[in-house]
């Protein structure tokens, strides 16, 4: 269980993120639900939370910008005290060959994945670090294992995750906090709706369990890696694939 335990789970409001800040509530955390854009969809998933064992509050705040994210940190210290569980979910495709990929399409991306974890894991530091048994989860992709057509800009920040885990690491080791990383396959969610079918179909056949997972199995993982079960794990990256090779 997760009573006294406040997590901040980034892009809340939809998607994986949902699911992972749903789970956290169900077992008893104080759940922050972050969201840029969409307010009904982060208030419908608080009020879930509310109906649970934990309690939640919503906070509006853009990952990319650091003003944003210390104004979110101010809410949050207000409502609920210093965060033990910073979940790094936010995160954005711009997909284009890498030949037609603009350089805008590539600082998006980077800002978002990339620029975002930096931010939120910079300004909630000290929590993480000053927590009873502090963890900071990074939600990878197993594009950041394989690469993907079409994907160079995501691919890089999804792989630049493993070495800001292993490195945060060993970072937060010597108060025992941790740093862990998902590496989910192919989720069906907003994301996965912007892949044409005939390319999601090629992709499904290549998932030894023959299926998409669903933000559910990726959640289940996160409120190990955010629980006392985990506590002699960091530095690790966990596989949600389906059996994908990487
Ligand atoms: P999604 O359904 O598109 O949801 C994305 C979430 O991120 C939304 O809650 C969105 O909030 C939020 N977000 C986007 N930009 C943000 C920003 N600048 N600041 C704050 N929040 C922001 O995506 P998803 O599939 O759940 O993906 C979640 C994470 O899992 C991402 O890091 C993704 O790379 C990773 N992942 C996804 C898959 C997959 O197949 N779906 C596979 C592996 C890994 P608003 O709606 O409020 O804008």
């Amino acid at each position: 269980m997760l009573e006294d335990r406040t997590c901040l789970v980034t892009g809340g409001s939809r998607g994986i993120g949902r699911a992972i800040a749903t789970e956290l509530g169900r077992h008893g955390a104080d759940v922050v639900v972050n969201y840029r854009s969409s307010e009904a969809a982060a208030e419908a998933a608080a009020k879930t939370i509310d109906g649970t064992d934990g309690s939640a509050m919503t906070v509006r705040a853009d990952v990319s910008e650091y003003e944003q994210v210390e104004s979110m940190r101010t809410a949050v210290h207000d409502r609920f005290g210093p965060v033990d569980v910073l979940v790094n979910n936010a995160g954005i495709t711009a997909d284009r060959r890498f030949e037609e990929m603009t350089r805008e399409d590539w600082d998006r991306v980077m800002d978002v994945n990339l620029g975002g974890t930096f931010n939120c894991t910079h300004c909630l530091f000290e929590d993480l670090r000053d927590a009873e048994e502090g963890r900071l989860i990074n939600v990878s992709s197993v594009v950041g294992q394989q690469g993907n057509y079409g994907q160079a800009n995501y691919a890089t920040t999804k792989s630049g995750l493993f070495g800001f885990t292993r490195t945060l690491a060993l970072e937060l080791a010597a108060e025992g906090s941790t740093a862990n990383c998902v590496a989910p396959g192919f989720v069906d969610t907003g994301m996965l709706e912007t892949v044409p079918g005939r390319v999601k179909e090629k992709i499904r056949r290549r998932i030894p369990l023959d299926r998409f997972a669903r933000p559910e199995d990726v959640a289940g993982i996160v409120r190990f890696l955010a629980g006392e079960d985990s506590s002699y794990m960091t530095g690790q990256i966990l596989a949600v694939n389906g059996g994908m090779d990487w």
